[in-house]
């Protein structure tokens, strides 16, 4: 992408900018891997100023691999509560269990274990060995490939393979061999808040002479988009039970089912978490529900269960919108379902619940307050 001689001085502008303009976040003073690690996975599909609260909340609960490997899953996932993609969460303990047994609790040094262990790819892998320990990788994700396309005015869609390997091949030139950490929060730096998606600030940039894209006039129309999946829109309707302390019922998280073909995206929906008993509907949703409880609730027939819609839920997964309905059922006493916990419904993070499901129990609230009493 540039000649050798460019290549010094364009490394020369962009880590001098970096070392002065960098922000100063949390995970950026310390060396320790395991919080490198944390960061860099908390920060995926999540924005850095989402992510510090939780940063900060989770290093002084697990302070370092061993004390999140002996933790139960339940504490792990209450304290990822509202961050979203859960199976991160999952994957980091799992990797840190592997790190304890297979790696007497050091995190890896070479590649290739770090890459054996859950949840890390080539991106996370590349961040962590050149941070932590000054190894020789480029990252390369969505921001890093959209500063290289713009630099090399590369046109097309980056996440077609060959582009993508190209884009990597360009990251690995460029990178700064004596200082690959500092590089790599550079490049991930510019992408973050100066060549950022919809308009690049490229008066403030400090590698603009030697960006084509810029050159060119072309830069804000770069990366080209790739087309995306169309929507699917999903309706759910959910059980919001309340008693008279104002109590609620929430299932466990359900069990993942083995059969592939299964087209069941409910548990997907609620991030495989505690719920309220919900399930996908098509037409009358309180006849859906109903239905569904009677299979969840032994002897239900013989009860007057009136169910009162409480608003309506939007909220998005991936390439999924979902409505979600959530029906308040007043009750004397909760019903008596296996393994379901009886929480009060202003407080139902006290176990590990989506978003989803948080909204829902806001809605509820909100409602219950001219719900009729139950009868
Ligand atoms: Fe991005 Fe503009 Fe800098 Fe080029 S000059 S790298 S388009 S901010």
């Amino acid at each position: 992408m540039l000649e050798a001689k460019e290549r010094a001085a364009f490394r020369k502008q962009l880590l001098g900018w970096f070392r002065q303009f960098q922000r100063d976040l949390p995970w950026r003073r310390t060396k320790d891997p395991y919080r490198i690690w944390l960061s860099e996975i908390m920060l995926q599909q999540t924005r850095v100023a989402a992510v510090i609260p939780y940063y900060a909340r989770f290093v002084q609960r697990f302070p370092d691999v061993h004390a999140l490997a002996a933790a139960p899953q339940e504490e792990v996932l209450r304290l990822w509560s509202g961050l979203g993609y859960y199976s991160r969460a999952r994957n980091l303990q799992k990797a840190a269990q592997q790190i304890v047994a297979k790696h007497g609790g050091q995190f890896p040094t070479r590649l290739e274990d770090t890459l054996a262990l859950p949840g890390i790819g080539n991106y996370t892998a590349a961040a962590i060995l050149s941070i932590a320990f000054g190894e020789k990788h480029a990252v390369l994700d969505g921001n890093v490939a959209r500063v290289l396309a713009r630099l090399g005015a590369i046109r097309g869609d980056f996440r077609e393979p060959q582009r993508w390997q190209g884009l990597q091949k360009n990251a690995d030139e460029l990178l700064e061999a004596k200082s690959t950490g500092d590089w790599n929060q550079a490049m991930m730096e510019l992408g973050a808040t100066l060549c950022t998606p919809r308009s690049p600030q490229c008066l403030l940039c400090p590698v603009a002479p030697f960006c084509e894209g810029r050159k060119l006039g072309i830069a804000e129309s770069l990366p080209e988009l790739r087309k995306k999946r169309a929507t699917v829109e999903v309706t759910l309707a959910a059980a919001v039970f309340l008693d008279a302390k104002k109590q609620t019922l929430l299932l466990p998280p359900p069990r993942r089912t083995k059969d592939k073909t299964s087209a069941d995206h409910v548990p997907t929906l609620l991030s495989n978490m505690w719920h309220f008993p919900t399930l996908s509907v098509t037409g009358k949703a309180d006849g859906n529900l109903f239905a569904f409880l009677q299979k969840l609730v032994p002897g239900v027939q013989s009860r007057k269960w009136q169910l009162v819609p409480a608003g309506k839920v939007r909220h998005a997964v991936t390439y999924r919108a979902v409505t979600l309905l959530p029906f308040i059922i007043r009750v004397r006493n909760l019903p008596d379902i296996s393994g379901a916990s009886h929480v009060p419904l202003a407080d139902i993070s006290s176990l590990p619940v989506s978003n989803l499901t948080r909204k829902a129990a806001r809605a509820a609230l909100a409602a219950a307050v001219s719900a009729p009493a139950e009868r």
